[in-house]
């Protein structure tokens, strides 16, 4: 079983053919030894898509031999980066020639909007392959005075190697877009493993890597279970780096597992609780509309999502009517209607946000809005409210990742410093405030690798993203992501100095 299957997306009739091989050295192939599969659906119906290989453990020896073969061959330090910049260029157009296709693939898959999946996932996903293209070309060391008569040293920027790229389902187009292209622009080979939830497009944009012509086993895609492949990666002894994006209890088994085997380079983009906090100078109707798309983007399954909302006590009630009413506004249903946001992505991840606005239901906290299901299919959470939150509530404290917020008063700035940096992660944060000085002290008190001022969850190709604390190691975009995928080599070049001996 590795051959294509045609599936038709049932709202605009368009009909796809899905490869369901591994996808090793260009071509879609099956298991080398097992005859696992994994089942895709549609969480919006609950139907199955379509079924395809689940890779083993062996797969993956297979994946990183055909990397480690390119990498040593056709990629790596075999070739320029004008040529890296120039086949990833390609790659970006034709997944801009695409988007239509693959953004219908991502919502029958993922349940985002259409509209949302292509102009956002893939618009970001072209725009990052592009920025990256742009740095292959301009890589370059420093050139190190030691002696001017005798010696100097200049430092190489080497690829890294084999890289393991390990994918979560909330953005499937867009994490893969940002762990691909500073891997290549920085001449890395790279075996890739989707998400068990949402692999199609994975699988399909490999299609377009041939197109484009990159030379076999630069990038493979081995979608397999987590427990298997990504396990198999990130204690693979021939893979150089992993880098993962996901949830921390499974970065922290990657990172265990790079260290009892080659002590393999990591870099983790895991979960978040970030703290989204209003001051009572802050123009409230625009601070409303950053916090419920703050919460509510791609229903909440977003690992910046600003699930903690502290109101200053002046604007408390105020506030939160509007932001009940702005949830209120937003249309949730399935991705191919007219809609802002989608069902959540699986049965697993509905019982379990479900399970949290149980959880605060029966510790004590006030709904504003939502926390009642649907009746009929589909993974449906609509936006939910919590008001009246304590520190110590299970819904204040873990990741819920759905779209649901928990919402607290504070009185005074160091009131809300505090109460915002009380998380054990420190992915995001925001802040409304027009006072200036205010901005620029809160800012640099919340402990987050992003802070947003006046604005939420909005990132650019060009500025670094990452976390502190718990939130995880390593960062994204910009020049600083292209740094994880380096190796620095240091040269120490002697022209003129002779050695005695014995010395
Ligand atoms: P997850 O386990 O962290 O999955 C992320 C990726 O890691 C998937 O490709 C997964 O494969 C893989 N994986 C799972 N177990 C592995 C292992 N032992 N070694 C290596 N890789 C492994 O996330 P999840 O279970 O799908 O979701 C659970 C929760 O994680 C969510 O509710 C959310 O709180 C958080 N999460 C955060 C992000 C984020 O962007 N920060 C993204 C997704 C989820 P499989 O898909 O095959 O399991
Ligand atoms: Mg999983």
């Amino acid at each position: 079983m590795a051959q294509p299957v045609e599936i038709t997306i049932p709202a605009t009739g368009r009909k796809i053919a899905v490869p369901t091989g591994l996808f090793i050295n260009n071509e879609f192939v099956p298991s080398v030894d097992s005859k696992d599969t994994i089942q895709t659906v549609n969480p919006a119906t609950e139907e199955v898509i379509c079924s395809i290989v689940a890779g083993s453990a062996a797969d993956i020896d297979v994946a990183v031999a055909a990397a480690r073969k390119a990498f040593n061959t056709t990629w790596g330090k075999n070739v320029t980066g004008f040529e890296r910049s120039r086949l990833m260029n390609k790659l970006a157009d034709l997944m801009e020639r695409d988007a239509e296709m693959l953004a219908e693939l991502e919502t029958l898959n993922n349940g985002k909007p259409v509209r949302v999946a292509r102009d956002f996932d893939i618009g970001d996903s072209v725009q990052c392959v592009r920025y990256y293209a742009g740095w292959a070309d301009k890589i370059t060391g420093q050139t190190i005075e030691v002696d001017n008569k005798t010696k100097v040293a200049f430092t190489r920027h080497e690829p890294i190697g084999v890289c393991g790229q390990i994918i979560p389902w909330n953005y499937p187009i867009n994490m893969w877009s940002w762990k691909i292209a500073p891997a290549l622009a920085a001449g890395c080979t790279i075996v890739m493993k989707p998400s068990e939830i949402t692999p199609l497009t994975a699988l399909k944009l490999s299609e377009l890597f041939i197109e484009a012509g990159f030379p076999p086993g630069v990038l493979n895609t081995v979608p397999s279970l987590g427990s298997v492949g990504g396990a198999a990666l990130s204690s693979h002894l021939d893979v150089d780096k992993v880098a993962f994006t996901g949830s921390t209890v499974t970065g922290r088994k990657i990172m265990e597992a790079a260290a009892k085997s080659n002590l393999k380079k990591v870099s983790l983009e895991l979960g978040g609780k970030s703290p989204h906090v209003i001051f009572e100078s802050a123009d409230l109707e625009q601070a409303a509309n950053w916090a419920a798309l703050g919460i509510l983007y791609n229903s909440g399954q977003d690992c910046t999502a600003g699930s903690r909302l502290f109101v200053q006590d002046t604007i408390y009630e105020k506030f939160t009517t509007l932001l009940a009413e702005k949830a209120r506004a937003m249309k949730i249903g399935d991705g191919f209607g007219d809609v802002s946001g989608g069902p959540v992505v699986s049965k697993a991840q509905y019982d379990r946000v479900w399970s949290y606005i149980e959880s605060g239901k029966s510790e004590g906290a006030k709904i504003l809005t939502g926390g009642e299901k649907r009746p009929g299919k589909g993974y449906y959470v609509d936006p939910t409210i919590f008001t009246d939150v304590k520190p110590s509530m299970k819904i204040v404290r873990e990741e819920i990742f759905g779209p649901v917020l928990a919402v607290a008063k504070f009185k005074t700035e160091e009131e809300a410093i505090e109460l915002a940096n009380d998380t054990s992660y420190g992915l995001g944060a925001g802040l409304h405030s027009n006072d200036a000085n205010q901005c620029m002290r809160v800012s640099s008190a919340l402990e987050a690798g992003t802070v947003w001022v006046n604005q939420y969850n909005m990132l650019n190709n060009n500025v670094p993203f990452g976390g502190k604390k718990q939130s995880g190691i390593g960062r994204e975009l910009g020049s600083y992501g292209l740094e994880e995928y380096m190796s620095i080599k240091a040269v120490h070049w002697n022209f003129g100095e002779k050695l005695d001996w014995p010395f």
